[in-house]
Order: structure tokens, then sequence, then C-alpha cells
């Protein structure tokens, strides 16, 4: 794959100012470089099998694959789908319910969402998806009001080249094995959906950890961000199943229907939610 290379100053300077503070967090854990490769796993693939004339163009076939009408197979590079897709689009990068995984990188790697500036103070500058930034908003107003203490946003869009850089300088100092365990690849981040927010309570600074959520302002938005269409996208203990240690800060913007509906259901995970295999590690 070739691609460009287009960066905004902005960004570099950011980049190695912010990055290093970012990688000491472990939130650029959430990043990664290129899908090395694509196995094509598809361990719980839909049980119906109706052979929906799609209008796919069917690229070369390959004699010695099974022949299980897969139909929504084609233009995934062989991630892992979903069983059962509730019919939100979790595919294109665009779409608000995208997920975005060690396994399921962005099909567009470069993508570049629309960002508006952060109504809630940005520490570094980092816009958000405008649908993010409303809600963001307002659940910083409602927990203000609530509790007296607001958040700040310490980390929300960065782009696909902002964390090559910081994942490539990580890779450079000490080597990727210990880069893939702190720094991330670019392509498969939230953040670059601009729908991720790392938040931090104010006047708590952005080391991230858990400081902010063991305060009662944290603790509200704990128990309230659903209703603003956010969920904690990497919970306690289920790194097996996100591929991400607890981050207590990390919210992903969903909407609030998605978010509703996981809130009442009971489930913690967008892997789960959607029917999807488990995302551990990179395929
Ligand atoms: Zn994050």
């Amino acid at each position: 794959m070739v691609l460009r290379r287009k960066r905004n100053p902005l960004f570099t300077i950011a980049a190695l100012a912010v990055g290093v503070a970012v990688i000491l967090s472990g939130c650029a854990a959430e990043e990664d470089v290129e899908a090395s490769g694509s196995p094509s796993p598809s361990p719980t693939v839909s049980p119906s099998p109706s052979p929906t004339p799609s209008p796919s163009p069917s690229p070369t076939p390959s004699p010695t694959e099974e022949q299980e009408p897969e139909p929504t197979q084609d233009d995934t590079d062989g991630r892992p789908q979903a069983s059962n897709p509730r019919g939100y689009d979790i595919d294109t990068p665009s779409s608000i319910t995208v997920v975005v995984s060690k396994t399921r990188p962005l099909l567009d790697v470069e993508y570049e969402p629309e960002t508006v500036p952060s109504t809630v103070h940005s520490v570094n500058g980092q816009p958000l998806h405008p649908d993010a930034n409303e809600a963001l908003a307002a659940m910083n107003r409602d927990v203000t009001a609530a509790t007296g203490t607001g958040f700040v946003l310490c980390s929300g869009y960065r782009s696909y080249w902002y964390q090559h850089d910081v994942y490539n300088n990580f890779v450079n100092s000490h080597g990727q094995e210990a880069a893939d365990r702190t720094s991330a690849r670019p392509g498969h981040s939230e953040h670059q959906l601009g729908l991720a927010a790392d938040i931090m309570g104010e006047g708590q600074g952005c080391a991230l950890g858990d400081a902010y959520t063991n305060t009662a302002s944290g603790q509200w938005v704990n128990e309230n961000a659903w209703q603003y269409g956010f969920i904690l996208r990497y919970p306690d203990g289920l790194q097996g199943i996100v591929g991400y240690h607890y981050e207590p800060w990390h919210w992903r913007y969903v909407g609030e229907d998605v978010a509703r509906d996981m809130h009442e259901g009971g489930y913690d995970t967008l892997e789960e939610y959607f029917g999807l295999p488990n995302a551990p590690d990179y395929l």
C-alpha cells in the first residue's frame, strides 16, 4: 500500500510535544500501524446463508476457498465480521457506530473525519467530531451542575500521520516489540474517528489514570455517560475482548441509541453487542 504523506505542521509539533505524554500515559495503546497481512478468520459467521444477489464484483475466485456463501465478507479485508450487526453500520469510517480495534483497522486507513474545535477545554488543542463534541459539552455542563466539577479533554482527534509519527518514534527508540506493547499502530485507533475522548477532571492534569473516575464528578460520568451517547470502550478486566487494559478515561461516542441499548441490555463492549469475535490482539 502506498501512503501519501501529508502533514499539518501543527501535528508535527504536537506529535513531538504531546506524543511523549500520550505514550507515557498508556492511552497511545489504542493506535496501530498497518495490518501486516490479513488472514481471514471468521469464527462466528452468520448462520443465515441468504444468497441475496449482491452487486459485489467477486474478484479472482480462489479454488481452495470454501464455498460458504458469506455475502458481506468481500470488502472488509478478511476481518472478523459481525454475526448480527443490528442494522448499524460498523464498517464505514464515518459511521458513528463503526467498530475499530486491533482486528478491525479502518477500511480507509488515512480516513480524516470532519472535526470542530472542542467546546470542552482541549488541553492539547485536539478537536472532535461535531456529534461527539456536542454530546461531550452537554455532559460536561451537566456533571458540573450536578457535582460542581467538570472535566477537560486530554485527547480527541488524532490523525493517521500523527499516530504514525508517535508510533515510529517509539519503534526507533525502543524497538517494535516494546512499541506494540505501549504505543499502537495508526489506522486502528478510535481517536482517528474524532469520536473518542480521553478526559480527566478539572485541575487533575492529563497523566491519564484512575484519578478522575474516583471522584464524585467521575462517578457521575460513569453512571450517566450512556445518556449522552458515550460508552467506556475499555472496561476493567475485559482486555481479552477489547484488546486493551482498563482505560477509565477513554470514552467513545456511539450515539444515544446504541449507548442506551447497551446500557439497558447489559452489554459492556461493542464486540459483545454487535456479536463480533474478541479482539485481543492484532491479526
Ligand atoms: Zn483514548
